[in-house]
């Protein structure tokens, strides 16, 4: 476990790093994460490079033992080259520029842009990459923030007809797969194809589709750029990350991102309050990204400000946010950021230093932190949470659905959030795969609003099932082709053998017009759309209650295999997911924790044969709780040694690290 913090030595006068270097060392960090955001610094002016103040700072943090994890500048150009080239800044889908003088605000496909960014990364490795100090490297910052990361300026539409030939091969075939014959769209030539500027009738939805898959292949090559670059003034191997967003934007696909990295990376801020499951989500899906341990590039050090204000973190909280990173599978955590910026847009963000330099009011709190953490992180280090549930998270059907929908009820990333959020309340921790990777070995799968069924996922899922998994799918699934027009045969198209349902239609509702679904005594309502199920094999657990649609199955399930296969056919509320949820896994053997809730946070880890089984217990709530325990049992809490019976006491914010 290191302990990390963010450091922009630009921002002070020079006489000041060695302080802020020992002081750093004594509060227990490790490794200071620098260079992001210096590029007026770093080139001040074209071609004139001032690499030497960066190379004293990185001496002066190396004098006292710290590494440094080095970012390429290139989330904002200096002033001089926005002066050369305004047409770096992008353009939104009304033909408007955005403006510079932010971040972010340069489009990654433009020509001129992407120059520069060779030369001053080219430098930037030329000179640090022999640095042994520097110990890995952060390309670029929180690529996929900001609405201006969505650019369609002409670079970029030039940039996508070349991205669509090499995926269609012919015009002719993306005419015919885009169904492009509707409102006179074929295109005769590459040429005529646009970017999903704003129309007076929506865009087409195969484009818009592949306009969106088309900003991560733009995303992920150039972090490859980047990554070749470095790699070639690197005497050994380099590491390299990004601080990515991971659930907080859902502008790139994060497991494509993270291919072209060495670790993953996640900027964390937990900062709604005593509600767990914003930061837990962020968490498991960057852990998910590579199945492995993954840094924080920035974990909250206090108080943040526009656009994510909320009120000062409680005495505890951060030490507590940090234990919720580590149990989740953070194995570096730096905290952003040393000093609070003294000017910026950003200066009310801060750091474990005020403006003045004082300590912050944290600062104890991080310090005795660190110290805790290092002195235990070995009782859990190399194990990652035990995750009994496979969650499925289909970039291309969430974008499918936005892209044309039948109705705004239908959104992926929200219903997604939702269950993540219900299984966290139960104490089930979830990894979350891509279609593509199997989730054999999980005790259940849920597969959210699947619009394109893939026939490789299908026929994993099967086999899962048929091996004694438990797959819950929710509807819309298999409506649309990879191209995002109609399958040609009804949803839920591939999965309809597993799932042992046709849909014969859909319904959609506005407010609460819906019908009710009942089922095991239960009236659940539902939210804005309904599919009407045909049963081909498989039994009606819920059906619509009165009206229109009265008795039409509404929840199944079928029986394949040693498993089962279920299929939730409407939109609804927590209640409903939550209750087709606990029959799932009920018959995955799957048991909430008695503990778990809004507040508590329950995390088992992996056990093995010289791993004693442990589990992370946090209490998220401003009061000291009790959480029983049976008849003669005890557990004891290994952060210290404490050995509780009758009930496992948490103080508000607490922490515990229990036997089992
Ligand atoms: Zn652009």
């Amino acid at each position: 476990m290191k302990i990390g913090v963010a450091y922009y030595p630009e921002h002070w006068p020079e006489d000041r790093w060695p302080t802020d270097a020992r002081m750093m060392k004594e509060m227990g960090i490790d490794v200071v994460r620098v260079g992001e955001f210096a590029w007026s610094r770093l080139e001040p002016r074209r071609d004139q490079y001032d690499m030497l103040w960066l190379e004293r700072a990185i001496q002066i943090l190396a004098g006292e033992g710290l590494e440094v994890i080095l970012g390429t500048p290139t989330a904002e150009p200096p002033p001089w080259l926005f002066d050369r080239h305004p047409q770096i800044v992008p353009v939104d889908e009304d033909g408007r520029r955005w403006f510079p003088g932010s971040r972010r605000d340069a489009c990654l496909n433009n020509t001129a842009y992407r120059r520069y960014v060779r030369r001053i990364v080219r430098e930037v490795a030329r000179v640090f990459g022999p640095n042994r100090d520097v110990v890995a490297w952060q390309i670029d910052n929180e690529i996929g923030c900001h609405p201006a990361g969505r650019c369609y300026c002409d670079d970029c539409e030039q940039a996508f007809r070349e991205w669509l030939k090499m995926r269609y091969g012919t015009i002719e075939r993306l005419n015919k797969l885009w169904g492009t014959a509707f409102w006179s769209q074929d295109f005769a030539d590459w040429q005529f194809v646009p970017a999903p500027r704003r129309t007076p009738a929506g865009v087409h939805p195969s484009l818009a589709l592949d306009y969106q898959r088309f900003i991560t292949a733009t995303a992920r090559e150039f972090i490859q750029e980047q990554r070749e670059l470095i790699e070639q003034y690197c005497p050994t191997e380099p590491t390299i990350t990004t601080n990515a967003l991971a659930f907080w934007t859902d502008q790139l696909n994060q497991f494509s991102i993270a291919g072209a990295l060495d670790v993953a990376a996640f900027d964390n801020y937990p900062i709604a309050g005593p509600n767990p499951d914003g930061a837990a989500i962020g968490l498991d899906l960057t852990r998910s990204l590579k199945r492995a341990p993954f840094w924080v590039l920035e974990q909250q050090a206090g108080p943040t400000a526009i656009p994510c204000s909320h009120s000062r973190p409680r005495p505890g909280e951060l030490r507590l946010w940090t234990y919720q990173a580590a149990a989740r599978g953070a194995d570096l955590i730096a905290y952003f950021r040393w000093r609070t910026a003294p000017a910026g847009q950003e200066m009310h963000w801060y750091g474990i230093l005020d403006p003045d330099a004082q300590p912050s009011a944290y600062f104890e709190e991080l310090k005795a932190t660190f110290a805790e953490l290092k002195e235990h992180a070995p009782l859990w280090q190399g194990r990652l949470p035990k995750a009994d549930v496979a969650l499925v998270l289909d970039y291309d059907s969430h974008w499918a659905l936005r892209a044309n929908s039948m109705t705004a009820e239908l959104d992926l990333r929200a219903q997604f959030t939702t269950l993540h959020g219900l299984l966290r309340r139960m104490g089930i921790t979830a990894d979350i795969l891509t279609p593509e990777q199997s989730p054999a070995g999980y005790a259940a799968a849920i597969v959210p609003m699947p619009m394109i069924v893939r026939d490789q996922a299908a026929r994993q899922w099967q086999s899962y099932v048929e091996g004694g998994g438990r797959l819950l799918v929710t509807a819309p699934a298999g409506y649309r082709t990879e191209q995002n027009a109609w399958v040609a045969t009804r949803p839920p198209a591939a999965l309809s053998g597993l799932l042992g349902v046709q849909v014969a239609a859909h319904d959609v509702f506005n407010g609460d017009e819906g019908p009710s679904i009942a089922m095991d005594g239960t009236e659940f309502p539902v939210k804005g759309f309904c599919c009407l199920l045909e049963l081909m094999g498989a039994e009606a657990v819920g059906a619509y209650g009165e009206g229109s649609h009265a008795a039409i199955p509404a929840v199944t399930r079928a029986a394949a295999g040693q498993g089962s296969a279920w299929f939730l056919g409407a939109v609804s509320t927590d209640a409903l997911y939550g209750h087709v949820l606990e029959r799932v896994l009920a018959e995955a053997g799957l048991r909430r924790s008695p503990w778990s809730s809004d507040t508590i946070e329950v995390i088992p880890l992996q056990a093995g044969q010289a791993q004693p089984p442990r589990t992370f217990v946090l209490n998220h709530g401003g009061a000291a709780v009790m959480l029983p325990l049976a008849e003669g049992e005890t557990r004891t809490d290994a952060l210290t040694g404490r050995r509780h019976t009758s009930a496992v006491v948490l103080a508000a914010y607490g922490v515990a690290l229990l036997d089992k």
